[in-house]
């Protein structure tokens, strides 16, 4: 089993995963170009992606889908005997997923961004997860602060959004859901590059996705091969 995060953040989401003879991206929110450098990085060729699940229609998340289905035909999107998709609560209509896998033991991952909150449906299909993808986008308070200082960089209306129910998740809200799934790995995504303090998040334990880095989350073929 492998899977790589090849960036995450508000300028682009990508993660890439293999197991049980299924290769495939979560998301594409970079260009084509950019996403066959990172996967390159790790050893994959990006014609060899035959299989994409996206988990809703912004640019960050999206923006390499209509390249992909262009030059790495026939394509597959959200195959559902590959992962199963629940409905996430974000300004536009949003998705998470769990994948089953069997390789080596049984695992089961959980992924999902873009969700001012997790409803109670998703918590469900979340359960036994042992591998755990999951926004972690704001502090509240450092929002709050940002929001409130003299020269806050943003219009109040935007921190609004993000904290409402069809926003982001905040850290907060995102160990809620750790301890209640309680994940063999968690890896945090879609952190906020003003509103986040990745210190405070390192402390935590949990392994935290960068925006313009490559990072492994699992891969079991490594370690087989040394
Ligand atoms: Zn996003
Ligand atoms: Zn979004």
């Amino acid at each position: 089993m492998r899977i790589y995060n090849l960036g995450s953040g508000s300028s682009g989401n990508c993660t890439y995963f293999k197991f049980d003879g299924y290769e495939f991206l979560v998301d594409v929110g970079f260009s084509y170009k950019e996403i066959k450098k990172r996967l390159a990085s790790i050893g994959v060729d990006i014609l060899d992606i035959k299989t994409i699940f996206i988990t809703h229609g912004h640019s960050d998340h999206n923006r390499a889908l209509q390249t992909f289905k262009k030059r790495n035909k026939p394509i597959s999107i959200n195959p559902p005997h590959i992962g199963r998709a629940f409905s996430l609560n974000h300004s536009v209509p949003c998705k998470g997923f769990t994948f089953e896998v069997h390789e080596i033991e049984d695992e089961k991952i959980g992924y999902l961004t873009d969700t001012g909150y997790v409803p109670p449906f998703a918590v469900h299909a979340l359960e036994r997860c042992s591998i755990l993808i999951v926004e972690s986008n704001h502090n509240e308070e450092i929002l709050f602060t940002n929001k409130y200082a003299e020269d806050s960089r943003m219009p109040a209306s935007i921190y609004d959004n993000i904290v409402s129910k069809k926003g982001h998740l905040s850290n907060r809200q995102a160990e809620e859901l750790i301890s209640f799934v309680r994940p063999k790995i968690v890896a945090l995504a879609h952190l906020s590059a003003h509103n986040n303090n990745e210190q405070q998040l390192k402390h935590s334990g949990h392994l935290i996705l960068q925006q313009n880095e490559v990072t492994k989350i699992i891969d079991t073929e490594e370690e087989e091969s040394i």
